[in-house]
């Protein structure tokens, strides 16, 4: 084994680590520009048209990052004093500094996740309060899909989706890995991605997707609902100092990732599995079966007590990864078969000692 001598690298961080491919940075460099504070970019424009009517909206707006995203929706949905029902592992609540408390005064109400990644129908219908001035007004339910490398059933996302509505209550979905979501999907009923995107979207006042984790752009995110709301959200993304102007390069290259790098998000998926079949057959690894581009694994046992050597170990040899006693490893763009037969090695050769 060549473990040790092998210069080869393997960035199992993050699907956000993702180089742009020659096709894509040749779209960047031919995007025609203009001044985006003025609408003028025909990039951003085509764009911003092109992801609305893919997954069903009458508009959409080109954001920086998932996170401006997220903040931007929030606050098109929710006033002062309003609060949304979310997930304690969902993004726009745990990672994203509580910014639609600091900037919105928006309150959220979290819930503890199902072992499925949803959260309890009964749960959020015992969250929403009633009209009292004691209480903050719910105004919204916050999912995510996939929340964590996992796919969110269809009949959940329609039944959770319809609960809310009931109850006068927007949905927005953090689509951030909306189309891992939508290939895998479409495998498993042996239908069409984009077909699926729009099912699933099809549930939702509002969607954001990010263009630069498993599509494979360098930046950006778009957020697309009714175009009362998405007017809402542009001067929210003003605020934030979201507002690009010659930003039409980083619109062309998610445009040119919505209609090449979808479907091969299934390599990754194939990719994963790979890995955590490999995985599975380390001693005191135990692997959580991926749905989509993530696994995670727990060390457990004898493997737990050396966790803190190992992800330096794996760095040393080219292998990188997060997580303590539980490890995350990512699938994405640049990954191939042999990296993912390296990662196993090293792990194999770490755990063989
Ligand atoms: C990455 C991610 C975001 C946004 O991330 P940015 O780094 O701000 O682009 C939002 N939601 C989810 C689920 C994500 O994985």
């Amino acid at each position: 084994m060549s473990t040790h001598h092998t210069a080869q690298r393997v960035d199992l961080r993050s699907d956000t680590v993702t180089q742009p491919t020659a096709a894509m940075r040749a779209a960047m460099a031919a995007a025609p520009l203009g001044d985006d504070v003025f609408a003028d970019d025909p990039s951003v424009n085509a764009l911003q048209t092109q992801i609305a009517s893919l997954l069903g909206f009458e508009a959409a707006l080109f954001l920086p990052t998932g996170t401006q995203s997220n903040l931007c929706a929030l606050l098109a949905h929710c006033q002062r004093g309003d609060e949304y029902i979310v997930g304690q592992m969902a993004h726009c609540y745990r990672w994203e500094g509580g910014g639609a408390a600091v900037f919105g005064s928006v309150q959220p109400q979290p819930l503890n996740h199902q072992s499925d990644g949803s959260l309890s129908l009964g749960e959020i219908a015992a969250a929403i309060k009633p009209d009292d001035a004691h209480f903050a007004r719910t105004r919204l339910l916050a999912l995510e899909n996939t929340l964590g490398g996992k796919l969110l059933p269809m009949d959940y996302l329609q039944q959770a989706t319809d609960l809310a509505r009931q109850h006068g209550l927007a949905r927005h979905l953090d689509g951030a890995r909306l189309f891992n979501a939508a290939v895998a999907q479409a495998a498993a009923l042996g239908t069409d991605p984009y077909l699926e995107a729009r099912r699933i979207t099809d549930c939702f006042d509002s969607v954001s997707v990010c263009f630069s984790k498993g599509l494979g752009a360098p930046v950006g995110s778009a957020l697309c609902g009714s175009r009362e709301l998405i007017a809402r959200a542009h001067r929210v993304r003003k605020m934030a100092g979201g507002g690009m102007r010659q930003s039409g390069g980083l619109a062309a290259a998610a445009s040119h990732a919505l209609a090449h790098q979808v479907q091969r998000l299934a390599d990754d998926h194939a990719l994963a599995q790979r890995l955590a079949a490999g995985l599975s057959r380390l001693p005191g690894l135990v692997v959580e079966p991926p749905q989509t581009n993530i696994v995670f694994v727990d060390l457990e046992g004898a493997a737990r007590a050396r966790a803190g050597d190992l992800i330096p170990a794996l760095a040393r040899h080219g292998v990188l990864a997060t997580g303590l006693y539980r490890l995350r490893f990512v699938t994405h763009l640049d990954v191939d078969a042999a990296g993912v037969d390296h990662a196993l090695a090293v792990m194999a050769e770490f755990f063989a000692h």
